[in-house]
């Protein structure tokens, strides 16, 4: 077998292994067996003891596994992992830093080789070959075992995360659950929750079936037999209407697949599963996925290949379980929060209005639209939390702390008691911005700037209403696309769009014309992309369907008859031509409905600059629209070149970026050349210490998540707006986004404003 067929195999297999240790004894028993060396084992660091200890190993004493430990100083493995590289010795024994462990049956072994294994950044541990004969690892061996333990360490990572969940300690003479578990990943909306965790599964994806106690055993076996029989139906049904058209060699297929389902193969392992206490759902996916990986290790691959009938068997079940258990209402705990694999806008309608009170997203990051909907309803949100073993946690209690982008699973009470601390401390904070509501966002010396709010969820527009926003500067319209399951007819888009015109009529509502593509799905309208944010986006999609952009177009135009304050707005934008197109179909569209008798005033109508090719074209752009509104969330992403939903690169995600800002105070320059109206609607505008500096810039409006808003007034009414300029004069020579990011935090303090940054957490350095 070539290196590139062992390696992909190795981490294969690798990566269905249900734990820790399965994880650990496969890798050494394939390692061993791929280098034909005579040792291979894995220690790993363990933070408590500050020790890396034997975990695993093919070759040496078995019996030491679990027992032996070296100090950070201590042998060839301490300084691989002191150096962070590998090292490879003829003879270990010769080496100064060797250092002879009792028990383990090292003697005989000369040659050694050690890589470290490095997860962000993190040192993990180090996995070690070694031989009788005093030999050097060749450079293939030692390409091998670096790429391999590259690739492995985020599994390891991951299956010492999940394993800390069934670690016992002892309280008193009592074993019990490990306390205040704490999973990273990246702030997305501030605030602190503390809550009861619903998983949000995925219909018919049994990765996503979470582990549940079964309640009631009989009534799981008999929604899981019932679903059975409906399976084996449909597979009859299909076998018979094919019957004459496939060979009967195929046909006999179905055959094996009704056979997998009698009750005495698959299903009796599933109800011994139930018995034992899991939920029907539960059962299939263990039995499922246990056939699934033992298939898929078959070196055969007439067999190999049969893991995907297995898991397309299992599938087709779950379907059938969901869609006949469905109705049995759901009881949601009061403080829901929610967590899913991948939080999209729709899930956030899952849980009712007033339960949910935090969301927790395995992948995803600060920006990814989940996330920004999430700010803007004012819901503690950590994203990117890869570590987290989702499926374990339905029902647990957890700590969402959304400003540092952490996670407690079963938090002690004094966790408990000091974040309740910063709970209360937010909401008297909150109680007295409120008061803010009527007051206008003007400076201490007489500098008025219009504050607009970030629209996309039907409940936005009340609580838009509620904190005083004077306009609408983005209406995401995509937003209310994507809970459907088609296309809104123009009538429905109209009674919206006319919901949201009427409730802010005269204040302006600027509607962004349809932005799907990137993070944001249709599930009806599915994009299979290798990188959609370069991708089919925004214009790009309704400039090649102007049958979906004319509906929108004619929807939002009749919905402002009467009210005359819609705003039109075009996302993504990257040439001249593509505005162009655009308005003549928005000209198009208006000239059509004054033929039909509609007396409507032809809107403004701008573009979103969000690209860097726009903003080197701003003012060409700002001579052919009405106005310029900045989508810093994706042209941080763009000039940056960092995927703002990937969680790996969230730390490199900066909207203070030195370049991010320069590009700004461009924008506004040359769109002022054209005596144009520049508002910024991205996330940096909802950020106090961002408004002030954009508001030194010179932006005519900020528009802001509906939640922040008063934050933003608080800070604008609380300082001059020549301090504001002072503030640009010396973030400008800073270099490093972290130093600017400091800079605004020193300042909010200096200008009396601690309260709008990120309050003092618990354990947290003063
Ligand atoms: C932006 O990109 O800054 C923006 C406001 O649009 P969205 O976040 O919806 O992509
Ligand atoms: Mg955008």
């Amino acid at each position: 077998m070539s290196i590139l067929k062992v390696l992909r195999q190795i981490v294969q297999d690798v990566s269905t292994a249900p734990d820790l240790n399965a994880v650990l004894s496969i890798t050494v028993g394939r390692v061993q067996k791929a280098m034909q060396t005579e040792v291979c084992s894995v220690f790993l660091h363990n933070p408590d003891t500050d020790r890396y200890e034997l975990c695993a190993t093919q070759g040496l004493n078995n019996e030491a596994v679990g027992k032996v430990s070296l100090s950070v100083d201590e042998g060839i493995v301490g300084l691989v992992a002191k150096r962070a590289e590998p090292i490879n010795l003829e003879d270990a024994f010769q080496h100064p830093a060797f250092h002879y462990i009792d028990g383990v049956g090292e003697d005989l072994f000369h040659a050694f080789l050690g890589v470290p294994i490095m997860h962000q950044r993190r040192m993990l541990g180090v996995m070690v070959v070694q031989q009788k004969e005093k030999r050097r690892f060749d450079e293939s061996e030692e390409a091998f075992l670096v790429t391999l333990s590259a690739q492995l360490a985020g599994i390891i990572a991951h299956a010492r995360a999940t394993g800390a969940m069934d670690a016992r300690v002892m309280e008193g003479a009592q074993p019990v659950a490990r306390k205040d578990l704490r999973y990273d990943g990246v702030p997305a909306a501030s605030g602190v929750v503390i809550g009861e965790i619903v998983v949000a599964a995925i219909p018919a994806d049994l990765d996503s079936v979470v582990d549940k106690d079964a309640q009631n055993l009989d009534q799981e076996k008999a929604d899981l037999a019932s679903a059975i029989e409906s399976v084996r139906r449909d597979i009859r049904d299909v076998a018979e209407n094919l019957a004459g058209r496939i060979s009967k060699d195929e046909n006999a297929l179905f055959d094996v697949y009704l056979r997998m389902l009698d009750d005495d193969a698959l299903p009796s392992e599933m109800y011994a599963k139930i018995e034992q206490g899991q939920w029907a759902q539960g059962a299939l996916r263990e039995v499922i996925m246990e056939h699934v990986r033992t298939f898929a290790a078959m070196d055969d691959p007439y067999l190999s290949e049969r893991s995907t009938d297995i898991k397309d068997l299992g599938k087709r079940i779950l379907q059938h379980l969901q869609e006949d258990t469905c109705d049995r209402q759901i009881v949601y705990p009061q403080n829901a929060v929610l967590l899913a694999d991948e939080l999209t806008p729709a899930m956030l309608g899952l849980v009712p209005e007033g339960q949910l009170s935090g969301l927790i997203s395995v992948t995803g990051s600060g920006n990814s639209h989940a996330a920004i909907l999430a700010r803007s309803m004012g819901i503690p949100t950590v994203m990117g939390a890869v570590d987290l073993p989702y499926r374990r946690l339905q029902g647990e209690r957890v700590i969402v702390d959304g400003y540092s982008g952490r996670v407690y699973i079963n938090p002690s009470t004094e966790l408990i008691q000091a974040f309740s601390r910063v709970v209360i401390d937010e909401q008297i904070v909150a109680d007295e911005l409120k008061e803010l509501r009527d007051s206008p966002a003007i400076t201490k010396d007489g500098y008025r700037l219009p504050l607009w709010v970030n629209t996309g969820l039907a409940a936005d527009v009340s609580r838009s209403l509620q904190q005083g926003a004077e306009g609408i500067g983005l209406y995401r319209t995509e937003i209310p696309f994507m809970i459907r399951d088609s296309f809104p007819s123009e009538q429905e888009q109209f009674d919206s769009y006319r919901k949201q015109l009427e409730a802010f009529a005269p204040r302006p509502v600027t509607m962004r014309t349809l932005d799907i593509g990137g993070d944001k799905a249709l599930p009806y309208f599915p994009i299979e992309e290798e990188n959609p944010s370069l991708g089919w986006r925004g214009i790009r999609i309704t400039l090649d369907h102007p049958e979906i952009f004319m509906v929108q177009v004619r929807a939002m135009l009749r919905a402002s008859e009467g009210l005359d304050n819609l705003r039109i707005m075009l996302p993504m934008v990257t040439s001249v031509s593509e505005v162009e197109e655009a308005r003549r179909q928005i000209d198009r569209a208006y000239e059509e409905l004054i033929e039909e008798g509609y007396a409507i005033k032809k809107p403004p109508v701008g573009v979103m600059i969000e690209v860097p090719a726009a903003v080197y074209q701003t003012r060409r752009f700002a001579r052919l629209v009405d106005f310029i509104s900045v989508g810093s969330n994706d042209l941080t992403q763009y000039l940056l070149a960092v995927d703002r939903n990937n969680p790996r690169v969230a730390s490199l995600y900066a909207s203070y970026h030195p370049a991010v800002l320069k590009a700004l105070e461009f924008i506004v320059r040359e769109a002022h050349k054209e005596r144009k109206h520049v508002s910024i609607c991205g996330e940096i505008a909802a950020d106090p210490g961002g408004a002030l500096i954009l508001m030194a810039m010179g932006y005519d409006v900020l528009s802001v998540n509906a939640n922040n808003l008063p934050k933003v007034k608080y800070a604008i009414r609380n300082v001059s707006f020549t301090r504001a300029r002072q503030l640009l004069l010396s973030v400008r020579g800073l270099h490093d986004a972290e130093e600017i990011h400091q800079e605004l935090r020193q300042s909010l303090k200096a200008f009396g404003l601690a309260r709008l940054t990120r309050p003092m957490m618990p354990g947290q350095q003063a």
